[in-house]
């Protein structure tokens, strides 16, 4: 079970709300720095241990910059998302740069800033090669293909677009190293909100018996391995979270038994996860505007899935608290809407909540990541604002709403 509490109290977000309009979200900063504490004190066993925060999951600079503080590197993977890493303060090799499909432009800039770049092709060698020459360090990307299972949100291995087959990863290592690159890391990603750590086990135990064959066939000592991200978090409140605990224990059981025996000690361990660094700690709220009741019963939000679409594409489960009703039974059945034209705009369809009235105040939780972040103007809608509760307990806005003018911005009345 996972408790769904909210870091705040109706009164504190009704004199917010006084400055901030709803529909916002609002991240909880405690708490994501003592989650980015226990992330690295789980994982400090490993040597050079680094979590490189998946900048997508929530591209705000702020977000970056205490994350930073924290130690974490970030992971780019488009040229805004490389620009907000240096304006947040992370460059150089804290920058890890796992994009695909890469434009020219984004490899010349992620080499200007120095970061780490992490190939998603074979062909990206000789492109990279041809216009830019080749980094010193260089990291590709794995895709295990059939030999591997995949989970719901990324599909099979094989049917994803990513990464160098198993042979073209040999073939890959041994041409950079002819061409003189001198430093090498190995990734692959192939799980997404994945709640079970023996799935970020056994991927680390893929990498470290490749890190083996490779200084065996090669005599390529790899600087370091990242897991990539996808650990999961439960939005579900009859979930777990995931055992992080669990997950370095199987890992450096795996250590043990291929990396120490094989002279690759020390190989640095590198993660790349978004969603669970910052997911559970930023909160959509939203005013109940109206209550329609036809063959079923609304309450209709002045969010909408712009603001976050999980639920609408993936029918995720996002959990609802209800400010002020807490305690009160939840004995009602409602579809909880937005107003966009498409029927999926819903944020809980057939949710139990208690009754509510308009003018209530709802609180969408685990929207931290890969929430505003996916945000969209379909149908003439603006993103929200950002927040940001500090430490002290006061909010500073980290990112304002869009206007009708930012909306317009791109028109030529
Ligand atoms: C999206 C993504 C991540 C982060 O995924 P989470 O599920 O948020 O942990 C990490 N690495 C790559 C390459 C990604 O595309």
């Amino acid at each position: 079970m996972t408790e769904k509490k909210v870091p705040f109290t109706k009164d504190q977000i009704e004199k917010i709300i006084k400055t901030y309009p709803t529909p916002f979200h609002i991240y909880d900063e405690k708490a994501i720095r003592r989650n980015a504490v226990k992330i690295n004190s789980i994982f400090g066993r490993f040597p050079g241990f680094k979590e490189f925060f998946a900048v997508k999951a929530n591209p705000n600079h702020r977000i970056l910059s205490f994350l930073s503080e924290e130690g974490f590197g970030a992971d780019a993977s488009s040229m805004a998302e490389l620009i907000l890493s240096e304006k947040a303060g992370i460059t150089g090799e804290n920058v890890m740069f796992s994009s695909n499909n890469t434009p020219l432009e984004e490899y010349k800039r992620a080499m200007e800033m120095g970061a780490i770049l992490n190939l998603d092709d074979i062909s990206h060698i000789s492109f990279l090669d041809e216009n830019l020459g080749l980094p010193e360090l260089l990291s590709f990307r794995f895709n295990p293909g059939p030999s591997r299972g995949g989970n719901d949100i990324i599909g099979k291995p094989e049917e994803a677009k990513y990464g160098f087959t198993r042979e073209q990863l040999f073939e890959g290592y041994r041409i950079v190293k002819e061409k003189g690159v001198k430093r090498f890391g190995l990734h692959t990603m192939v799980a997404s909100n994945e709640l079970h750590y023996s799935y970020f086990v056994d991927t680390a135990k893929m990498l470290f018996e490749l890190a083996v064959e490779l200084k065996e066939e090669l005599g390529i000592s790899l600087e370091f391995v990242n897991i990539g991200g996808g650990i999961g978090i439960p939005y579900r409140p009859e979930q777990e979270p995931v055992d992080l605990e669990a997950i370095a224990a199987g890992i450096e059981h795996e250590y043990e038994r291929y990396i120490k025996p094989a002279g690759l000690h020390p190989l640095k361990l590198f993660m790349e996860c978004g969603r669970v660094i910052v997911g559970p700690y930023g909160y959509l709220v939203t005013k109940a505007i109206h209550k329609k009741d036809i063959y079923k019963h609304y309450i209709g939000v002045d969010a909408c899935m712009a603001n976050l679409m999980r639920p609408a594409i993936y029918g995720a489960y996002h959990h609802i608290t209800v400010l002020g009703k807490e305690n009160k039974s939840s004995d009602r059945v409602y579809d909880v809407t937005g107003s966009l034209c498409e029927n999926n705009d819903k944020f809980a369809i057939d949710r139990c909540l208690p009754e509510i009235e308009r003018g209530d105040i709802l609180v969408i939780h685990d929207s931290g990541a890969h929430g505003h972040a996916m945000g969209f103007n379909y149908n003439g809608k603006l993103r929200s604002a950002e927040l940001l509760l500090k430490e002290d307990g006061s909010v500073e806005l980290i990112r304002r709403a869009e206007t009708l003018d930012d909306y317009f911005a791109t028109l030529n009345f």
